[in-house]
């Protein structure tokens, strides 16, 4: 059973917390919309539904395994728990598909409206590559639902992030931050896209071009000295 005062789970709970407040600071999310985890060992702690952030404490952040049962029925510090997230389904499903250690899910604008108007986000930049690559918007599917889960996992395709059609993204990371930071990118590069297309349609960069790119970012990752992350 996990305790709240295990260190690394209390660090998980904080870090949500925080992450919660810039999602909205950051504009990536409005009201309670949106949702965060993090995998702590055989559990995840993720952020509870119907919540404003600014509302959100640590103590009200929800623990559930891998298959989805609720670890913290007594709420983890012997009051009610919270509901966890509508959105626990593809969380759990990202970590049953990939070696992420954090996910998180925005309703942020430029994505939301390349979602409900294109099919892929192209490589217009080469930032991409931290992504995995060009991403794919998966077929709409109500939110909350295993069909959605299941459809965001095949349209992850190996990246690292997914758009899902008119609703938002998920992406995931090494850590909480790493994936925060993925979701911001994305954001970023849907934006410059659209930009793009102003000007017609874009040259869009070629997969031996953005397989140089990748290859040139691991040399410099291991020259520096630090460990590669997924
Ligand atoms: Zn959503």
């Amino acid at each position: 059973m996990y305790r709240s005062d295990s260190g690394e789970l209390a660090t998980a709970r904080a870090e949500l917390v925080r992450y919660g407040d810039r999602l909205l600071a950051d504009g990536l999310s409005v009201g309670s919309a949106g949702n965060l985890s993090v995998r702590v060992g055989d559990a995840v702690a993720i952020t509870p539904s119907g919540v404003p952030y600014p509302d959100m404490t640590a103590a009200a952040i929800c623990l559930v395994a891998l298959d989805g049962r609720r670890l913290d029925a007594d709420g983890g510090d012997g009051g009610q728990p919270e509901t966890p997230s509508s959105e626990t389904p593809m969380h759990l499903a990202i970590y049953a598909a990939t070696g992420a250690a954090a996910v998180v899910h925005t309703h942020s604008p430029e994505v939301v409206a390349l979602s409900a108007s294109r099919r892929e986000l192209p490589a217009i930049h080469y930032a991409v590559t931290e992504l995995g690559g060009p991403l794919l918007v998966a077929p709409y599917q109500r939110f909350g639902s295993d069909q959605l889960a299941a459809a965001a996992v095949t349209a992850l395709n190996g990246r690292r992030a997914v758009i899902l059609r008119n609703h938002g993204a998920v992406v995931y990371g090494a850590d909480l931050a790493q994936a925060y930071h993925r979701a911001v990118l994305l954001e970023w590069l849907a934006r410059a896209y659209r930009l793009a297309l102003a000007y017609g349609e874009p040259v869009v960069l070629s997969e031996a071009q953005l397989e140089e790119v990748a290859a040139e970012s691991r040399r410099r990752r291991y020259g520096s000295g630090r460990p590669p992350r997924s």
